[in-house]
């Protein structure tokens, strides 16, 4: 399949042979615009190069039911303490071009985090502020705090073409769903309720309050991992990220 790039304005859509590694093709999205994204035929792939060299940009309507987008988002979702976050930085380790969104959070640093790297921490006034301007590209209250992605750095990072990655809850990652259908969804479980539990608590980072709202909250997520392309159960690490990597087409 070739590497379609779309152009506006010179009447033609140019393509090259190469696809991406990462060239994603689960799903089709009426609505995805023409700018920055590719046009693929999956089993039409010797006649596609051809087809988009000859294609008027007036003409692009009638086939837009084909285009995907080039860069692949993927989510991570999970009940808190599960492993998200030890799973991701070990991949990032490994898989340095994939972009990691810093969220914006209402909650108050944990020991060690850095603003802007672990998060970016605002007041709750700041954090409505983003909301009301539409700066999120999905938000969320958790455990009593407001969570969110800021918009912009995510599109920038795909119009550039890497692919971008979001550690998010549920409610964020059903959002991301209806903004971007052919993201890839993947739900990370614990192998036991009672190790999630073990695990939230051998963290030491949260008051008891919070590992009980946590706790409720998790028993809802687990509820939910049918909704999702994917479900890897962290039992392991080494196998849980093998598994990511496998389904994020990186091994
Ligand atoms: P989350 O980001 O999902 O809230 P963390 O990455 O903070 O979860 O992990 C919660 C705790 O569980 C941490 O202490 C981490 O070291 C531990 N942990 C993560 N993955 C595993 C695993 N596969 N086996 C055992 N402990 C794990
Ligand atoms: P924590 O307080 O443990 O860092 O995160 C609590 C929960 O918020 C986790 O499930 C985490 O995935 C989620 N989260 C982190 N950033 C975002 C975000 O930008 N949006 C949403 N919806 N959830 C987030």
């Amino acid at each position: 399949v070739g590497q379609g790039q779309g152009q506006r304005g010179d009447g033609a859509v140019k393509a090259t042979a190469a696809a991406p590694p990462n060239l994603h093709l689960r799903r089709l999205n009426p609505k995805l615009e023409l700018e920055g994204y590719g046009v693929a035929m999956p089993g039409l792939a010797g006649g596609l190069e051809l087809m988009l060299q000859t294609l008027a940009v007036s003409d692009y309507r009638s086939i837009r039911n084909l285009v995907v987008p080039l860069t692949p988002l993927t989510v991570i979702t999970g009940p808190s303490g599960v492993g998200k976050g030890t799973l991701v930085k070990r991949l990032l380790e490994r898989q340095p071009e994939i972009w990691l969104s810093v969220s914006a959070t209402t909650r108050a640093p944990r020991e060690g985090e850095v603003d802007g790297q672990s998060y970016f921490f605002h007041s709750r006034e700041a954090f409505d502020a983003l909301v009301a301007t539409g700066g999120l590209l999905e938000w969320a209250e958790f455990a009593g705090n407001g969570y969110g992605t800021p918009r912009a750095p995510v599109e920038e990072q795909l119009a550039s073409g890497r692919p971008v990655l979001l550690e998010i809850e549920l409610e964020g990652a059903r959002q991301v769903r209806r903004s971007f259908p052919t993201g890839f969804q993947i739900f990370l479980a614990p192998p036991s309720f009672s190790e999630l539990e073990r695990r939230i608590r051998g963290r030491g980072t949260d008051a008891e309050d919070a590992i009980r709202r946590r706790l409720a909250r998790a028993e809802q997520e687990l509820k939910a991992q049918g909704e999702f392309d994917a479900v890897v159960i962290n039992d392991t690490l080494d196998t849980a990220l093998f598994e990511l990597e496998r389904l994020m087409e990186l091994c």
